[in-house]
C-alpha cells in the first residue's frame, strides 16, 4: 500500500483573500489570482500529512463574498465530509473572516471540523503568513479533538472559535483575538493543544431563499433617529444596533427603537468590542433594563456583526423565537 493511501483525506477549498493575492502587472496593489492548487503547492509539507483535495470556488476580496456564495461552499464542504474527507479547510480574506465563519458555524451539520484560515500579508510578500496559517488550519483540521467543536479559525498558530473571533486590527500579522474568552488553543510544532473543551451546537436551517436584510447601525454620541425610523419602509426585517458600552443609546434612540421592535426584532450590543451587554444594572432611559421593557433584545456576548448574521438566518428560517435562546 502506497503512503499516500494510508493518510487522511481533508479538502481545502479556497474563495480568494490577501492568501491568493498577488501583483497583478497591470494595476498598482495585488489583486486575487493563485488558484486553490497554487496555494498548495507553497505548502509541500501538506503531502506529508494527509490526501488533499483542493476546489477553487471563487476569487474574491473578502469584502465581496456573498450569501449565495458561502452556502455554495457550504454545501461543497458537506458533500466532502460525505464522501469520505476527513476534514475541510476553507481559505479567505480576512476582513469578513469574522462574519462568515459564525455565518458557517451557525449552519455546519458535521462532527468534522471546518477550519477556516487566510492571510495578512499577501503571497509574494516577504514573510508572508499564508502557507503558514494553511498548513495550520490543515493540522488543527486533521487533530481528532478538533471534531465535534463546529467551524474554527486559525491564524497566526492560535486556534479560535467563529462565534468568538475578531479581526481587532487592520494590517498586523497577529490580527485575529477572542475578546474576554481568549483563543480556544493553539498549534505547537504541529501539534494542536487546546485549553478548554469545544461546544457543539444544533445547526439552524440553511436558508433556501434570499436573506432577510438585517441592518446594523452605530449608536453615535448626538446621533439623529432618521435612519432608525426609515427601516421599516426601506424593507428591513430586523435591526442591530452598536450601542454604547454595555448596551447603551441615547433617549431619542430608545424610543424609537422600542417603537421598531413592535414591527421587527431589534437587537442592541455594545460597540466597545469586548465584554457583554448589561441585563439588569442601568436604569435611566436608553439603559439596558428601559430596552428590554421596550421589547429589545440585549446581544450578552456576541458582538454586534455576528448578532446581524445570527439574526438574519434566524429570520430566514421563522425562528426569531429562539434569539434569545442564542444571545446568552
Ligand atoms: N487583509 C485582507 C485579507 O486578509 C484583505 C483582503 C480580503 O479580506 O479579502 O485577505
Amino acid at each position: 500500500m502506497s503512503r499516500s493511501n494510508v493518510l487522511p483525506w481533508v479538502s481545502v477549498g479556497s474563495l480568494g483573500g490577501t492568501l491568493s493575492m498577488q501583483p497583478d502587472g497591470e494595476r498598482q496593489g495585488v489583486t486575487p489570482s493563485l488558484d486553490c492548487e497554487a496555494l498548495l503547492r507553497s505548502v509541500p509539507q501538506l503531502a506529508d500529512l494527509a490526501q488533499v483535495r483542493a476546489r477553487t470556488l471563487c476569487l474574491q476580496p473578502s469584502a465581496s463574498l456573498d450569501i449565495p456564495t458561502l452556502l455554495e461552499a457550504l454545501g461543497w464542504a458537506q458533500r466532502e465530509v460525505e464522501a469520505g474527507a476527513r476534514a475541510v479547510v476553507l481559505t479567505q480574506g480576512t476582513d469578513t473572516l469574522e462574519e462568515t465563519a459564525y455565518l458557517l458555524d451557525l449552519l455546519w451539520p458535521c462532527a468534522a471540523p471546518l477550519v477556516m484560515t487566510g492571510a495578512m500579508r499577501s503571497a509574494r510578500q516577504p514573510g508572508a503568513d499564508g502557507p503558514g496559517n494553511l498548513l495550520a488550519a490543515v493540522q488543527v483540521a486533521l487533530a481528532e479533538r478538533s471534531r465535534g467543536r463546529g467551524v474554527q479559525v486559525v491564524l497566526d498558530d492560535t486556534i479560535h472559535h467563529a462565534s468568538q473571533v475578531r479581526k481587532t486590527a487592520s494590517l498586523a500579522l497577529a490580527a485575529f483575538e477572542s475578546p474576554g474568552v481568549g483563543p480556544e488553543g493553539v498549534v505547537v510544532e504541529g501539534t494542536v493543544h487546546y485549553y478548554r473543551p469545544g461546544r457543539a451546537h444544533a445547526p439552524l436551517p440553511v436558508p433556501t431563499g434570499p436573506m432577510p436584510p438585517v441592518a446594523l447601525l452605530e449608536a453615535c454620541l448626538g446621533a439623529d433617529t432618521d435612519l432608525l425610523w426609515a427601516l421599516p419602509e426601506l424593507g428591513y426585517a430586523g435591526v442591530v444596533i452598536a450601542g454604547f458600552g454595555a448596551g447603551h443609546v441615547s433617549h431619542a434612540w430608545a424610543e424609537a427603537l422600542g417603537e421598531l421592535a413592535a414591527q421587527m426584532p431589534v437587537v442592541v450590543a455594545t460597540r466597545t468590542g469586548n465584554g457583554p451587554t448589561a441585563r439588569s444594572s442601568y436604569g435611566f432611559v436608553g439603559g439596558e433594563i428601559d430596552l428590554q421593557a421596550r421589547g429589545v433584545h440585549m446581544a450578552g456576548a456576541l458582538c454586534p456583526r455576528k448578532c446581524r448574521v445570527l439574526l438574519g438566518l434566524l429570520l430566514a428560517c421563522g425562528n426569531v423565537g429562539l434569539l434569545e435562546g442564542w444571545l446568552r
